[in-house]
């Protein structure tokens, strides 16, 4: 018998949230970002059904590799750029276009004797300062690589943002601010806006955006839920009782013995545990879907199991249904009662579970 969890990706809401994203930024070449498996979600598949996608987004060259070895043929581009100089020639063959954030890299590019000349796109850091020419470099950086024989004429300006979920924060206004002063004059192609700007600042949608979450069915915002945005949930990790236990007041309930019965009560045993991705720093409360009714998680999460108040759900059985999130439970929820966000649970289900498809 096969392990009852597994993960559903639902491929209509991954296509319907792309057009979403269309009908948010109509003006905007779309680049679909898939770094980290897809968030988790199973690169290939995720590429194969955003097929439309004006180009995807990856944060290294193996993720590269992958999708041109699947056939796919839309424009991709490396988010890190080249590590290294013999990265290069691997990049012309599989015919990627790259992020150029540093002055290491403009030095590979400039000394590298390349066969084709490559479209690179000059990452500029107007506050976020993880990666991006400083803003009194950027000319300069510009001007060599006009001089480079290695690139394709008109370099391709972007920026990212560092707190765009958070409407009440200047430095997104300060950011954008810096980068029109510095591109204002220039008719090159430019890409601003990840999920949450393109949904809080609509006047980020230049030629490209950079959705990422979004497409996965998820909100960017602090306390946002993905309906709100007419987004639908991706995935879904789904589980089964294996076991239900009527057990009395005052009994402890697993590791630690953390959690003590109120009165007399039956708890369920669900299959999956933090081996799955399950966050181990869930709290006693988390909402569990058993049979599509709310009940709470208790006590601490273990490796391959996790314990549930079923006082909600008293007619359950073994082998009954249960979601842990996607769909009717919001990941975001799920993140809130484990102190992190979305995007590291999705991009934690471990490979171990099944994945389905459902079209
Ligand atoms: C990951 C990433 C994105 C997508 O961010 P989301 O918040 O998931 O939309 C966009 N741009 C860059 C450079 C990224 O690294």
């Amino acid at each position: 018998m096969t392990r009852p969890s597994r993960v559903v990706i639902d491929k209509q809401a991954l296509q319907h949230n792309l057009q979403r994203v269309r009908e948010l930024a109509p003006k905007s070449k779309i680049m679909a970002i898939v770094k980290a498996d897809a968030y988790g979600h199973g690169l290939i598949r995720v590429a194969q059904t955003l097929h439309d996608a004006d180009a995807f987004g990856v944060a290294c060259l193996e993720e590269a590799e992958q999708l041109r070895a699947a056939s796919i043929k839309n424009p991709i581009v490396l988010l890190e750029g080249p590590h290294k100089a013999n990265d290069l020639s691997r990049i012309v063959e599989l015919q990627l276009d790259i992020v150029i954030h540093n002055e290491s890299q403009l030095q590979i590019l400039e000394q590298a004797n390349l066969d084709e000349p490559l479209q690179v796109w000059l990452k500029i850091d107007t506050g976020m300062h993880r990666l991006g020419f400083p803003v009194d470099k950027v000319n300069e950086a510009l001007e060599r690589l006009s001089n480079c024989s290695n690139v394709k004429p008109a370099p391709k300006l972007m920026t990212h943002f560092a707190v765009a979920n958070d409407k009440n924060n200047p430095l997104t206004q300060q950011q954008l601010e810096l980068f029109n002063q510095l591109s204002k004059n220039s008719e090159a192609e430019k890409t601003i806006s990840n999920s949450a700007a393109i949904i809080n600042y609509p006047e980020t949608h230049v030629d490209w955006i950079r959705p990422g979450l979004m497409l996965y069915g998820v909100s960017p915002m602090k306390e946002g839920r993905a309906d709100e945005h007419g987004l639908k949930p991706v995935m879904t990790l789904e589980s089964e009782l294996i076991s239900i236990q009527q057990l009395s007041k005052n009994d402890t309930v697993g590791y630690g013995a953390t959690w003590k019965c109120p009165e007399d009560m039956p708890v369920g045993v669900i299959a999956a545990g933090y081996g799955d991705g399950f966050p181990r720093h869930a709290k006693s409360g988390t909402p569990i879907l058993v049979n599509d009714v709310r009940c709470s998680l208790i006590g601490r999460a273990s490796m391959d199991m996790l314990t549930v108040d079923l006082r909600n759900q008293p007619e359950a059985r073994i082998g009954d249904r249960v979601v842990l999130w996607g769909e009717s439970l919001p990941i975001e929820e799920i993140a809130q009662y484990a102190e992190t966000i979305p995007y590291e649970l999705m991009c934690g289900v471990h490979k171990r579970l099944e994945f389905f498809e459902q079209d």
